[in-house]
């Protein structure tokens, strides 16, 4: 008894050759043995394949509308790779899995239209900028649309023509031989670049882009507390895209310039200051330039070299939640080298009011030096 191919493509016997196409497709993307790994998917699917071999052929559906079966032994022939073989309209099978009329993975024209791409600039800024915010005037070069042919690329007055290679496809077709037959391959049009139309008059000012570069200003709002290394983006303002297409975006990258006096920290700020042994002895007052203005500084007195003096709330303003980081100054104490006669006096008699004219080494469990010591004679 005749196998009912119709029934396999689920298609009444009425069906047109397209609508038997479509429920072809349909089957043989759910019954891939690639995409399928039900047991009997490999046979449904070799079943499926012969059911459209014979149906999409004129001559053998109208054997199976008389009630023979053209696959059957004798019935009529075999198929281009077998009866029921794997490879039956092969080009089918790609045109179910990557759509497609004519074969391959066909796209059909690309527009001229594109997005543009972003763009990066770098801002160079001072510290005070960084911490306090600011506007700044930024001059851009991108792509803008071209004021000539509002992006269309073509001369005034005309318009692209249809590519007489591809017929405005924008993709032309080659058949390979290969060891499954014939295989139908799809690439884009050398002609229109896969456009599918050409511009016979490109425009005069963008020679057929759409855009032009172009020289404009930016203004940014860098925003308190922003650190280096940082980047704004300004939504819309970065390069056209060919054809005039939407534009990018453009990233503003802060760099933050190194300042004279203070070193940056994330929203702290450091600085270092030389107090001379006088005056570290003695503690004094001090005077130091912020950010803010000048600070009144006390330095206590017997400060030690390496101490470090915080002033709160004088650092950089956070970029996110509000307040200030810290100021914190560092001391240094400086011994003095050049002593006049006086000079080595004075400090000859305080020494020895201080009963400093010898010194002792570190005690025993005492120092660094010691505990050198005990490390090396192996008492550690
Ligand atoms: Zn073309
Ligand atoms: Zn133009």
């Amino acid at each position: 008894m005749a196998k009912d191919y119709y029934a396999i493509l689920g298609v009444g016997r009425e069906a047109t050759p397209d609508e038997i196409k479509r429920a072809y497709r349909k089957l043989a993307r759910q019954y891939h043995p690639d995409v399928n790994s039900e047991p009997d998917a490999q046979d449904r699917f070799k079943e499926i394949n012969a059911a459209y071999e014979v149906l999409s052929d004129p001559q053998k559906r109208q054997m199976v509308d008389m009630g023979a079966d053209p696959l059957a032994p004798g019935g009529g022939g075999p198929g281009p790779g077998g009866p029921g073989g794997p490879f039956v309209g092969f080009q089918d099978i790609m045109d179910a899995f990557f759509g497609g009329a004519a074969g391959g993975a066909s796209r059909g024209p690309r527009p001229r239209t594109r997005p543009g791409s972003d763009a990066l600039i770098r801002l160079d800024l001072d510290l005070e900028e960084t911490a306090f915010g600011i506007e700044a005037p930024l001059t851009v070069d991108t792509a803008a649309v071209c004021e000539t042919c509002h992006g269309e690329g073509t001369a005034p007055g005309t318009h692209p023509a249809t590519c007489d290679m591809c017929g405005g496809s924008g993709e032309v077709q080659s058949v390979q031989r290969t060891f499954l037959g014939q295989v139908m391959t799809t690439r884009p049009c050398g002609n229109c670049q896969g456009f599918g139309t050409v511009i016979p008059n490109p425009c005069p000012t963008c020679g057929g882009d759409g855009r032009v570069q172009t020289r404009r200003t930016v203004t940014v709002k860098i925003p308190a507390g922003i650190e280096d290394g940082m980047r704004i983006r300004l939504a819309g303002q970065g390069e056209v895209g060919p054809g005039g297409g939407p534009p990018g975006d453009l990233y503003v990258e802060i760099h933050e310039r190194s300042h004279d006096v203070f070193s940056r920290k994330g929203e702290d700020l450091h600085c270092r200051v030389v107090l001379p042994m006088t005056a570290a002895a003695l503690g004094t007052q001090m005077t130091l330039k912020s950010l803010d203005g000048e600070e009144n500084v006390e330095v206590k007195p017997g400060t030690q070299p390496g101490a470090t003096i915080k002033i709160k709330s004088k650092g950089v303003p956070r970029l996110r939640g509000g307040g200030r980081g810290d100021l914190f100054v560092h001391l240094d104490v400086k011994t003095p080298t050049r002593l006049d006669a006086e000079q080595e006096k004075l400090l000859k008699e305080l020494s020895k009011l201080r009963g400093e004219e010898t010194i002792e080494p570190a005690r025993p469990g005492g120092g660094f030096f010691s505990r050198m010591r005990d490390a090396f004679n192996g008492h550690a």
